[in-house]
């Protein structure tokens, strides 16, 4: 497993590093042909606003889905991303040993570990007699570090097609889990004014930057105890004595509960729609709410009782605690599938040049999915293990 993470991550995986993207999935395609069928699937593209408010779209890669006894009464959706955070020119491109248990690299623990322990597993369990009771589907993801904007149809189609969801996202290195994660939303907000020369016309001007001014103040002003409104860039304007006609604003929305989401969301189309009414103003809002909040439903509390019986029978105590931070889990918990995100290995400083993997974790965290699944193909997963956190069987 140690192999694998250190050769996947000398392999750069930048979400828009397609040629590095399309390398990774070869290796990934060679370990997973002898475990399901495996199907290559593009994934379209990111869209974004450019400095002159026009939409752009960038290519992303292609994911991998894998799937095994797709008619089986009962089965898990495993899922983890192939992308990093670190573009090839960063500087951040080789895994060094930092001692004989820890590795530094990029991805190492976010989330090529992750992969590994999905992979080993999978490969437990269809080695295992209990693999004929249950089918699985994989799913791993291009482009989950900018959001998963092209692969997002593909979790909506998994929650559809199965009962119960792994992710493998890391584990704090105390190994914590995250039990609900709160929601995130990106924005951006083109205005458009009327250019005219400052000294000489001004009165025939209407200035952008002002009314976009106006509109961070107020956006800003909805951040609140259970949401938080960031204006993290702003663009426009050119020369001084010109009225400028162009100002773009994006902004980072996140909200605890999918009551605060739906409470921000309109607050937000009011101060534009607001916005918008001004005399020679216009303006348009661009983006969404990419990651609905994941609250900790009954659906996860039935699958957390599983995951912490089985950690037991290995000797592993497991805590949980929330996490502001998001992850393909939220989306499929919102299209109604229970799943827990983080069992992937230990590790830390994700997103940072020291981003570290505790060697020692993957063969424990595979030892986990592998009891976790071995649960489910046992004992079953219904709407009645949701509820009351037992085992019925299906
Ligand atoms: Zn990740």
């Amino acid at each position: 497993m140690r192999g694998l993470v250190e050769r996947w991550s000398n392999i750069n995986s930048y979400s828009h590093n397609l040629a590095g993207l399309a390398e990774l999935s070869h290796l990934l395609k060679t370990e997973w042909k002898p475990l399901g069928d495996v199907e290559e699937i593009p994934v379209g593209f990111q869209e974004s606003i450019d400095s002159r408010g026009s939409v752009q779209r960038r290519p992303l890669g292609r994911a991998l889905r894998i799937r095994q006894r797709s008619d089986a009464p009962l089965r898990a959706f495993l899922c983890i991303h192939m992308d990093t955070v670190y573009p090839p020119e960063d500087g951040f491109t080789a895994v060094t040993e930092v001692d004989a248990n820890k590795l530094r690299g990029p991805g190492v623990s976010d989330a090529k570990g992750g992969l590994a322990v999905m992979l080993v597993a999978v490969e437990a369990m269809e080695r295992s007699s209990w693999a004929k009771k249950i089918g699985w589907e994989v799913l791993i993801n291009p482009d989950e570090e900018i959001g998963s904007p092209g692969s997002a149809p593909l979790f909506d189609e998994a929650a559809a097609g199965n009962h119960v969801g792994l992710l493998f996202e890391p584990t704090l290195p105390d190994g914590s889990l995250v039990s609900e994660r709160g929601g995130s939303g990106s924005y951006a907000v083109v205005v458009h004014g009327r250019s005219a020369h400052a000294g000489r016309d001004p009165h025939l001007g209407r200035n952008a930057i002002h009314a976009m001014a106006k509109t961070v103040v107020r956006l800003s002003e909805l951040t609140s105890d259970s949401v938080t409104i960031n204006v993290g860039n702003v663009q426009g304007g050119g020369p001084v004595n010109v009225v400028p006609d162009l100002a773009i604003c994006r902004f980072n929305v996140r909200a605890r509960t999918p009551a605060d989401q739906k409470h921000v969301q309109e607050a937000i189309s009011q101060v534009i729609h607001e916005a918008d009414g001004q005399d020679g103003i216009h303006v348009e809002l661009h983006g969404g709410f990419h990651r609905p909040p994941k609250p900790l439903d009954d659906g996860a509390r039935g699958l957390q009782k599983i995951i912490e019986h089985a950690a037991h029978e290995l000797g592993l105590s497991v805590a949980w605690r929330y996490s502001g931070g998001v992850s393909d889990g939220n989306q499929l918990a919102a299209a109604g599938l229970p799943n827990i995100d983080s069992l992937g290995p230990r590790g830390g400083n994700i997103h940072s040049h020291e981003e570290f993997l505790l060697v020692d974790s993957l063969t424990e965290r595979a030892k986990l999915a592998y009891m976790v699944l071995q649960s489910i193909a046992e004992k079953g997963f219904t709407t009645e293990t949701r509820r009351h956190g037992g085992a019925i069987e299906v």
